[in-house]
């Protein structure tokens, strides 16, 4: 019998983390010491091998050179194992999960996300039933082929597409949801995966990697009151090539005059502009409203129920390929692997 070979990658965060006594500050610690912590890894059904950042970091210092490296691991691994399991500090969990799906092209295994709130070595942490729960997933297989093909997000019982997540807690175990899309699995006394859910996006093609990504990008948050300097400031700052707007409700924004023409012109000089909701859920409707109307006629791309996290990676993986507006529209708003639903 074949037992699966899962590469556990650790890049940082709290999951592999110790105080320090001095200061009192959480600092990351040798991957090897993390191991020797859960003994309980060794009575899984599977054999794990793992890689570690030579200088493990906090997520907040997370940026796409570490994401391409991380695609590197997966890409030079991926004939020898048959799933991933990324231990990563959960504060940017999302925006690499995002990445990442949109980063490993043809993806057919699983390469899961995980972290936690309290550091493998607390009394109470969360560390291990998220780490043993993610390698469980990464090795399911039906038939010799994995269940999982995708980018996941496992944390405190589910398992998550790990585009359509978003953390939502500082405080609480139950730190990600997906508010767009129901989990793809939930571990109880069973381990229940919601198949209907899991998808095969790319077949069995050969994995390829995108390195390129365009960091020539903002997330603008409109508020009532947002000033025309505010807006000319952002617009205009030096080689910026997409926004996320993120927008009220259905997609609405102010309709004075001074706003519109300037995003227009924004979209003149080739600034591709993306609309998403600040809601917590639902979906971008441009025609719904007057207030939404404007932005379309203009040439703002909706974004439909894209997350803040998956909206800006996915414009840092489009935007190198310099493509027309319309080419662009065309190609954030077609899903590449479940980040979004369109809403006729
Ligand atoms: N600051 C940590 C990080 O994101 C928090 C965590 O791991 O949960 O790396």
């Amino acid at each position: 019998m074949h037992k699966p070979a899962i590469l556990l990658i650790y890049t940082g965060g709290t999951i592999g983390m110790v105080k320090d006594f001095e200061t009192g500050a959480l600092k990351a610690f040798n991957f090897n010491q993390l191991l020797e912590r859960i003994p309980e890894l060794q009575l899984l059904d599977c054999s794990i091998d793992t890689y570690s950042f030579e200088d493990p970091i906090d997520s907040s210092d997370m940026n796409p050179e570490h994401w391409i490296t991380i695609a590197e691991v997966v890409e030079k691994n991926y004939h020898d194992f048959d799933g991933f399991v990324i231990l990563h500090g959960s504060d940017t969990m999302s925006y690499t999960a995002s990445a990442l799906s949109f980063m490993l092209k043809n993806l057919s295994k699983p390469v899961i996300l995980t972290g936690s709130q309290l550091p493998i070595g607390d009394l109470r942490t969360d560390a291990k039933e998220n780490l043993i729960t993610a390698i469980q997933i990464a090795s399911l297989h039906q038939n010799k082929i994995p269940v999982i093909k995708e980018v996941g997000l496992y944390f405190e019982y589910k398992l998550y597409r790990g585009n359509r997540t978003t953390k939502i807690s500082a405080e609480h175990f139950n730190a990600f949801t997906s508010p767009n899309l129901p989990h793809l699995a939930e571990s109880g006394v069973h381990l229940k995966i919601n198949e209907h859910l899991l998808d095969d996006f790319y077949g069995s093609k050969q994995l390829v990697i995108q390195k390129e990504l365009d960091t020539n990008v903002v997330i603008l948050k409109i508020f009532p009151g947002i000033t025309q300097n505010v807006l000319d400031a952002i617009l205009n700052i030096p080689d910026l090539k997409g926004i996320v707007l993120e927008t009220f409700g259905s997609g609405n924004a102010p309709t004075q005059f001074w706003f519109i023409n300037t995003l227009q012109k924004a979209i003149d000089r080739g600034i591709k502009i993306v609309n998403i909701t600040q809601c917590w859920g639902g979906s971008v409707d441009m025609g719904k409203y007057e207030t939404g109307t404007a932005l379309k006629q203009i040439g703002v791309i909706s974004g439909y129920d894209i997350t803040t996290e998956a909206a800006i990676t996915k414009l840092m993986v489009l935007l190198p390929k310099e493509l027309t507006l319309s080419e662009f529209s065309q190609a954030f708003q077609t899903p590449i692997c479940g980040e979004l639903i369109i809403e006729e």
